[in-house]
């Protein structure tokens, strides 16, 4: 267990917090979704109640170390504060200038700082001012940032899973380092799905690729009951045990360890079940996701695809088959879709799913929902309400899925037992 807000005496304090303020915005660079946002007021609010000087770190987008304008945080104040009822100050161009710097040290009691975007400078994710990998250049710059505040709270769980100066680098710097309630909330439901789940536990993969997700199966195996795949890393499995996919999305070179992971399944008594029956298409327009007028779409009789048809959807018996299990699972964890559920008429798979572990979770299973597109599913099934945890952080959680090691996790140091 990692230490938390309420360990360490945060009153009047200042306390720089990480938090993950990478907000959608509009063409006219208005935040078009303030979920990020919203999520991060326990904590803040929290902090106000103790009369700490609360100073904010983020990134957003993707500027590579240079100064982009139009990814300042400039955007997010103005929202934090009509959210809080409070002003919140923000210092453009460099979140280490002598303007930052002197704004932090000029922070009284109960009052917010944002500072601007942390990736304008290189040395956030390891590089220096020429591009280069530099370790010396990341640590000079976590101990800038850690100069301006005396205790460090993890609340960014979108970026933990990177050894970001801002992320692990800063924890040596302060006096105290914990985690944000965000965060607390992460790693108690992720953590307890996985390290203590309440059997039977299920886990439900999607999603495009085998290759993205091999970690996350291999790791599970040791842990669940049964595992639903669907979604295009379906095909590569059905393919390798000798079903026809037609033209289905499919990796060729992973059909050997597609095998090896269903041995492994098999030795460790863990059911692997795949679609029984697909929604196929002989047409698909990726770019405009639709599907041409002129496109035939079938729901098959069994697994095999005919030539020239892709799988785009789990089909009609399969969302018949899986209810039994998720409904009488105590533990459900589910990353990816089940079908290219942007385009409506292939939508349904996943929706149905959602809806079921809905339903699960309402008869007292726990589930746990990660993966930007799985989170989308939920929404669009409207069930988002009823899932026990939502987590906020796709990456992050898929590694925690993994069972590897968050750099800005682990830099945070345990409760004293
Ligand atoms: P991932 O990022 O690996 O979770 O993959 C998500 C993507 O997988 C989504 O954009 C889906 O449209 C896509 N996907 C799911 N099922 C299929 C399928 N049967 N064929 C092609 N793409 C799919």
């Amino acid at each position: 267990m990692k230490l938390t807000l309420s360990d360490i005496d945060m009153r009047g304090k200042k306390v720089l917090v990480r938090v993950d303020y990478n907000v959608p915005l509009d063409a006219n660079l208005k935040i078009t979704n303030d979920k990020r946002i919203v999520s991060t007021l326990p904590t803040i609010e929290y902090l106000l109640k103790n009369n700490a000087a609360i100073i904010l770190m983020s990134h957003f987008g993707r500027p590579k170390g240079k100064v982009v304008p139009e990814m300042s945080l400039k955007p997010v104040p103005a929202r934090l504060s009509k959210l809080l009822g409070k002003p919140v100050k923000f210092v453009g161009g460099d979140c280490v200038s002598l303007e930052s710097k002197k704004a932090a040290t000029d922070l009284k009691p109960g009052e917010i700082l944002l500072l601007e975007n942390l990736r304008f400078h290189p040395e956030e994710e390891g590089k220096n001012a020429s591009g280069k990998k530099d370790e010396f250049a990341m640590d000079a710059f976590a101990k800038e940032l850690a100069s301006m505040g005396e205790v460090f709270v993890q609340d960014a769980f979108g970026t933990v899973h990177r050894a970001h100066a801002s992320t692990a680098g800063i924890v040596k710097y302060v006096k105290d380092a914990v985690v944000g309630f965000l965060v607390e909330k992460e790693l108690k439901f992720l953590g307890e799905a996985l390290e203590k789940p309440v059997k039977p536990f299920l886990a439900i993969l999607g999603g495009a690729k085998v290759s993205d997700k091999i970690n996350v199966i291999e790791n599970l195996l040791n842990k669940v009951d049964t595992i639903i795949i669907g979604g295009a890393m379906a095909y590569t499995f059905l393919k390798a045990q000798g079903v026809s996919i037609g033209a289905s999305l499919v990796e060729n070179d992973k059909l050997d360890l597609a095998r090896d992971l269903l041995k492994k399944a098999k030795e460790r008594n863990v059911d692997i079940m795949f679609p029984v029956d697909h929604i196929i298409t002989d047409k698909i327009d990726f770019t405009n996701k639709e599907v041409p007028p002129t496109a035939k779409v079938e729901n098959t009789v069994d697994e095999s695809i005919p030539e020239g048809f892709m799988g785009v959807d789990v089909g009609r018996k399969s969302i018949e088959k899986f209810y039994e299990v998720v409904k009488s699972s105590k533990t459900i964890v589910w990353n990816g879709p089940l079908g290219i559920f942007e385009i409506d008429e292939f939508s349904k798979g996943t929706v149905e799913i959602a809806k079921l572990v809905a339903e699960a979770t309402d008869e007292g299973a726990i589930s746990v929902v990660g993966g930007g597109d799985s989170v989308s599913a939920v929404k669009k099934a409207e069930v988002d309400k009823r899932i026990s945890h939502i987590s906020t952080g796709g990456g992050a959680s898929l590694e925690f899925m993994e069972g590897k090691d968050l750099p800005g996790i682990t830099a945070i140091p345990d409760k004293k037992r």
